[in-house]
């Protein structure tokens, strides 16, 4: 009998990521879609469009598992609230299994990469452990005694809200000083921008002169390459990570923080200064990993998947 195969969407805040997936958590088909700036009819209408591709090449695709980057509330499959798309109080799960024609699951994007993680990836074989998505923003999960942790409202896990700094920057959710304004991949372009401004004459403020701008994978690129002022930037933002990460230590004590999304391509020069934070400034003696995600990029698109094969059991 062939493997049974589902659709995995991952609905990040700048882009798309979907696949068919196979209950061996093999991918057969990706489609990639980005949507910086699409209303929510527009937003809808991508992802239809993507799953419909997909599901051409997967005719025999059993549902479609969709983690998006809101607040969900998964008992009635709705996106109540979402700072990266326009997708506030929108019945999700309803809507999609009534355009496609085929049973939905949902949940939080990051719920569905921690799930993937847990079960497959980088905090295998734990009970306890935390994800941190380090992107556009900073998205988060929780797996607590072996489960993924929903809180009383399923608002859990908003690990990118954590506040750091009390007199930072403003955030998107209207707080001020969240992590995910200081160490998600857009803060390491900020800290380069920062970097360049102070050094026009390095090669990150000629970068800044010549394109008005310091994107965070150019920094990262730039450190690998052994830039000090780039690999400052990056340090200092993981520095700020590593501040977050006591907090979850203190709060939760879970065994494992795994970290994804694409500023995890910054690698130990980000994570190393945040394992030293950590180290130095939680409590009790040294004891949680900080390691990067194993699936990479498709986590999120994997957990995703997995929803529907648990469903569709
Ligand atoms: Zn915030």
């Amino acid at each position: 009998m062939p493997p049974k195969r589902v659709i995995g969407i991952d609905a990040g805040g700048t882009k798309l990521l979907g696949g068919v997936v196979d209950e061996h958590l093999v991918v057969h088909h990706r489609v990639h879609r980005r949507w910086r700036g699409a209303d929510r009819a527009e937003t809808l209408r991508i992802v239809v469009d993507a799953v419909e591709e997909i599901r051409a090449a997967a005719p025999d695709a059993l549902g479609v598992g969709f983690g998006i980057p809101s607040l969900v509330d998964s008992q009635r499959g709705t996106s109540v609230a979402s700072v990266h798309l326009p997708l506030d109080d929108v019945p999700f799960r309803d809507l999609m299994a009534e355009r496609l024609g085929l049973p939905v699951w949902l949940d939080n994007d990051v719920n569905a990469a921690v799930l993937a993680e847990h079960r497959h990836g980088a905090a295998r074989g734990t009970s306890h452990a935390v994800m941190f998505a380090l992107g556009t923003g900073i998205g988060g999960g929780l797996v607590l005694d072996g489960r993924l942790y929903r809180g009383a409202t399923g608002a859990a896990g908003e690990l990118g809200h954590t506040v750091v700094d009390i007199h930072g920057p403003r955030c998107p959710c209207g707080g001020c000083g969240c992590l995910e304004v200081l160490a998600s991949g857009t803060a390491i372009g900020i800290a380069g921008t920062e970097a360049a401004r102070a050094a026009p004459r390095s090669v990150l403020g000629q970068r800044l002169e010549a394109d008005g701008a310091v994107g965070g994978s150019f920094v990262t690129e730039l450190a690998h390459a052994g830039d000090e002022l780039a690999l400052e930037a990056v340090a200092e933002v993981g520095r700020r990570l590593g501040a977050g990460l006591v907090s979850i230590l203190n709060i939760l004590d879970p065994e494992v923080a795994v970290i994804g999304g694409g500023a995890v391509a910054a690698g130990d020069l980000l994570l190393g200064p945040a394992r030293e934070v950590l180290v130095a400034q939680g409590l009790g003696p040294p004891r949680m990993r900080v390691v990067p995600a194993h699936f990479g990029d498709e986590s999120g698109m994997l957990g995703a998947a997995l929803l529907a094969l648990d469903g569709s059991a």
